[in-house]
């Protein structure tokens, strides 16, 4: 358990490092570059078919921990099935996750039955081309949906994507995801929920 937590606090750290790289190399303005197109303002299950029609979505490329499952849980729940269950009809659906455990990642894409590819190193935006090409479908039809702005927000916007900023699953306590907010709204980003 306890090496388990160190070796994500580091990988968070890494992600973390190479999104402020990405961020300072980034010809954009930096506030663009990690501004979500729509902060939701609550935990992912609030995305709703209505939505993803509002905003011509027919992709969502979801990250795991923390956006569907707090990071220190395995168990899925109810309303987490329910609600992939209400939005399967309406768009094509891919987990892509930054953990390196096959293991779990795979255990909670063949709970939800959806394809999924782990250890993406997002902000890299190479696994989440591979999913887009998968869905075979434009860039612009795409969501990415995150808990982390230096990780999944500013992948989807280096890729093109449509992207939305979820609360995580575990609570406000995850004190670099906490960081990043700061820091994102220091370069002038807007986080009130649109
Ligand atoms: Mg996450």
């Amino acid at each position: 358990m306890w090496k388990n937590c160190i070796i994500g606090t580091r990988g968070l750290l890494a992600t973390f490092v190479y999104g402020l790289f990405c961020v300072i190399r980034c010809p954009m303005s930096k506030a663009k570059i990690l501004q979500p197109d729509l902060v939701l303002g609550d935990v992912v299950i609030h995305i709703t078919p209505e939505l993803l029609k509002r905003y011509n979505l027919k992709g969502l490329i979801l990250d795991v921990d923390e956006t569907l499952v707090p990071w220190n849980e395995t168990d899925i729940s109810p309303q987490l099935l329910t609600w992939i269950e209400q939005i399967r009809p309406h768009v094509a659906i891919w987990l892509v996750s930054n953990n390196f455990s096959y293991r779990r990642i795979q255990r909670i894409a063949n709970y939800l039955g959806v394809p999924f590819l782990h250890g993406a190193a997002k902000p890299s935006r190479r696994k989440l081309l591979q999913a887009v090409k998968a869905m075979n479908l434009p860039l612009d039809q795409v969501a990415m949906v995150g808990d982390r702005l230096f990780t999944d927000i500013l992948a989807g916007n280096r890729l093109g994507l449509f992207t939305i900023l979820v609360e995580p699953m575990g609570g406000k306590q995850f004190s670099l995801r906490n960081f990043e907010v700061w820091l994102s709204q220091l370069l002038g980003v807007s986080l009130s929920k649109r």
